[in-house]
């Protein structure tokens, strides 16, 4: 148990405090442990990058969870991106009971289905069919499928630091050497189906040239995240994706949009939007399902009529397409699309960002806050761009492990990794994100504190 640190109170009059009970979580994890690999469903939640347990979330509300213990945080992990609207969202919420008195799984169409992809398709450019499922994962992988069908090829390219869920082909990492076929990067996955990988930097031109030059009619496919989210915040040059499309086009391979974190996020029209280039095929996940575990990829109509029924590649699923699911993913988006909605949570995010960086630079202190949208990442560097995995130090996360800690302490729930960006939600307050900023100054002055006991 952890209880009463310090307290200090800022110029503005804000009162951090440091305290966190977590005797419920710990016990609760013990339990979990035997029952979960690891005491968990999902590996990061483990939080082993941060030490300690996890903390077993009770409730969720607007901008806050509260756990098991009672302690309450201001959330930006946000289940990992699905909750821009925050918890417990009042519009998502009536949706999702008013459908629950009407049975919860059909196996059989629903107008939901038609409402959510009409959602999609007349709000994201390029798009003229999608077919649901249930997770980002699925999503992926069928999407490979497809490329692969439309192309009659084998191989894909992606990049180092890059996550497209945990299907065979995309759970492969780079070799040693500038251009090699992939490793995997887990235990159980074939060597064949990672020698259909090809894993290279991101930002990096020459390395997809000479890919093409020796691979050109093997590629079914170049994958890319809308904006790379999964390991730190690497935004890629407008210039690099544009180059992406051409090559791809040249060459006859597709391009796909990873847009599980991006689509919706970024903007209604998503990473696609924002470069204003065409990909070939878009993934979605959490935020189309507000909240509910749901997937979707598509393209255009001919490309999505080679899946099953109309076509060749097979692809099915039991819940697909859940009712439940589908009217929280419609609660969402509709709240989406009012006017202005990206603009104020980007203008917030902005604020926040702005007043954080000051403190960092009159400081000097060596971290860089990067953020798009309403996505954000502590970069403990002083490199000042970051577009490629490599550029990221894994000596430097000690120092995220440290903030990670305060912030729980202070009451501020950041993803257990400093790996993983942060989210800022339509939920999160002005006073919400004024007492951030204050916690997370008072944290970044005891990570560079000298001599601080780790
Ligand atoms: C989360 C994520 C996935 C995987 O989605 P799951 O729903 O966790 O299977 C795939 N791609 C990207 C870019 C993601 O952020």
């Amino acid at each position: 148990m952890e209880v009463m640190f310090l307290k200090r109170i800022s110029m503005k009059g804000i009162t951090v405090r440091e305290r966190l009970n977590r005797e419920k979580s710990e016990e609760l994890f013990e339990k979990a442990k035997g029952l979960f690999p690891g005491g968990v469903n999902s590996p990061v939640r483990a939080f082993k990058a941060v030490d300690g347990c996890p903390l077993f979330i009770a409730r969720g509300d607007k901008a806050y969870l509260w756990d098991e213990d009672g302690n309450k945080f201001i959330d930006f992990c946000c289940s990992w991106g699905p909750l821009i609207l925050g918890h417990n969202n009042r519009g998502i919420r009536l949706a999702v009971a008013a459908q629950l008195s009407k049975g919860l799984s059909y196996g059989a169409p629903t107008v939901l289905e038609n409402t959510l992809a009409e959602f999609i398709i007349n709000n994201v450019e390029h798009i003229e069919k999608l077919r649901f499922v249930s997770s980002g994962t699925e999503a992926l992988m069928s999407a490979i499928r497809l490329a692969r069908a439309y192309t009659g090829r084998d191989k894909i390219v992606k990049f180092e630091g890059c996550y497209h869920g945990h299907s065979d082909s995309l759970l492969v990492k780079a070799g040693s050497g500038l251009v090699t076929l992939g490793k995997t990067s887990s235990a159980g996955v074939p060597d064949s189906f990672a020698q259909q990988t090809i894993v290279i930097g991101l930002g990096d031109s020459a390395a997809i040239e000479y890919v093409f030059s020796q691979f050109a009619d093997q590629i079914a496919a170049v994958i890319i995240e809308g904006i790379p989210a999964n390991n730190g915040l690497l935004i890629q040059e407008k210039g690099y994706i544009k180059f992406l499309r051409e090559i791809t086009e040249q060459h006859n391979a597709m391009l796909i949009f990873d847009e599980v974190i991006t689509g919706f996020r970024l903007g209604i029209g998503g990473a696609a939007a924002y470069y204003g280039v065409k990909p070939d095929i878009v993934t979605f996940g959490k935020i189309i399902g507000g909240g509910m575990p749901v997937g979707a990829y598509g393209g255009s109509k001919a490309l999505m009529s080679m899946i099953s029924p109309d076509g060749p590649v097979y692809q099915a699923g039991t819940l697909s397409g859940n009712p439940v699911a589908m009217s929280a993913g419609i609660a969402a988006l509709k709240q989406l699309l009012k006017p202005m909605f990206y603009e104020k949570l980007e203008r917030k995010t902005r604020s926040m960002v702005t007043a954080i960086q000051k403190h960092i630079t009159q400081q000097g202190y060596e971290v860089v806050l990067f953020s798009i949208g309403s996505m954000f990442w502590f970069s403990f560097s002083t490199q000042q761009v970051m577009r490629k995995a490599e550029d990221i130090d894994p000596l430097s996360m000690h120092r995220h492990k440290l903030m990670h800690k305060i912030l729980l302490r202070c009451g501020v729930y950041f993803g257990p990794s400093g790996y993983e960006v942060g989210f800022v939600s339509s939920a999160h307050t002005a006073a919400d994100l004024r007492y951030t900023v204050e916690v997370i100054k008072y944290a970044l002055d005891q990570v560079f504190q000298e001599n601080i006991v780790q």
